[in-house]
């Protein structure tokens, strides 16, 4: 990074050994929580568990955010590359399925060598777990290195993108991303028990009052990619907590169910695959205990 990081569409060039950029965090790795983790889709969660490590800070903040502790207010501590290679093993000591890096983007350099440590010691599958807003060229430094992406694809509008992640350009940024996901992975591979082994699953979050841009993206995913190239989770799971405090008013409910009905609809009628939550799901519950020892 000797020009400045540019490791996400942001763009911001911040020399990170002197100052933060828009994701917030210097050259050195944080984390917030690196344990076996049962809420991700099934086919990642399986009955051992996600072994998932969160990262702290992100280059999108969304408004709404339910991971806010670790995003925006950077709960977590610095990691060695060296003791987070030890952490990861450890994890997957433990008989999780995969190992999950959640909002990595802006270490990706970092994490490179980790990567490659881990991979030499474990054939885990790895997962990329991230927002989308990633670039093309910094994506590419992890082909061979991650088996299964699991981004998403939050909005098509600019106007949402705007308001609610300060990224006019996430549509464009998120669809060119994901096309070189889907290059690297190919389409969805399972184990015998139906674990995953490679491929993407694009989650999208269902917002209040956003019913219409959300058939939107289900549209476009559509074109975007061959029908059977990904699984598409559509989730409900979004909780109003996390948002009182903007002038959104339509983030301070819940979405309905008919919101979120129609948006499954739409995606079964364009023959897409994948899963969706129950209305249980919109709780805080499923949000993880950053403060949780482990
Ligand atoms: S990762 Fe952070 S510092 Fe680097 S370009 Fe993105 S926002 Fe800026």
């Amino acid at each position: 990074m000797a020009d400045g990081c540019r490791q996400c569409p942001r763009n911001c060039g911040t020399d990170r050994k002197q100052a933060c950029g828009f994701c917030g965090m210097p050259k050195d790795i944080w984390i917030s929580r690196c344990a076996p983790h049962l809420w991700e889709e099934p086919p990642i969660s399986g009955t051992r568990g996600s072994g998932t490590v969160f990262f702290t800070g992100c280059n999108l903040k969304c408004v709404f955010c339910q991971n806010a502790e670790i995003s925006r207010d950077h709960l977590g501590e610095a990691i060695t590359p060296e003791a987070l290679t030890e952490r990861m093993l450890s994890l997957a000591k433990e008989g999780v399925h995969n190992l999950n890096l959640v909002t990595a983007t802006h270490y990706t350099e970092s994490l490179i060598p980790v990567l490659k440590a881990v991979r030499a010691q474990t054939d885990i599958p790895i997962v990329w777990n991230s927002s989308g807003y990633e670039s093309v060229a910094v994506l590419r430094r992890l082909e061979g290195l991650v088996d299964i992406y699991l981004p998403d694809f939050k909005y098509i509008a600019s106007e949402l993108s705007s308001a609610y992640s300060a990224a006019p350009d996430y549509a464009e940024v998120a669809s060119d991303a994901l096309t070189e996901m889907y290059r690297q992975t190919g389409s969805p591979v399972f184990d015998r028990d139906g674990i995953m082994r490679r491929g993407m699953i694009v989650r999208h979050l269902v917002l209040p009052g956003c019913r219409k841009d959300s058939i939107e993206v289900v549209r476009h995913l559509a074109r975007l990619l061959p029908t059977d190239g990904f699984k598409l989770s559509l989730m409900r799971q979004y909780t109003p907590e996390f948002a009182l405090h903007t002038p959104y008013k339509n983030l301070h409910r819940r979405v309905t169910d008919f919101e979120y009905t129609s948006v499954v609809e739409e995606a079964l009628r364009l023959g897409l695959d994948g899963y969706t939550q129950g209305k249980d799901s919109a709780t805080s519950h499923f949000t993880p205990d950053f403060h949780e020892k482990q």
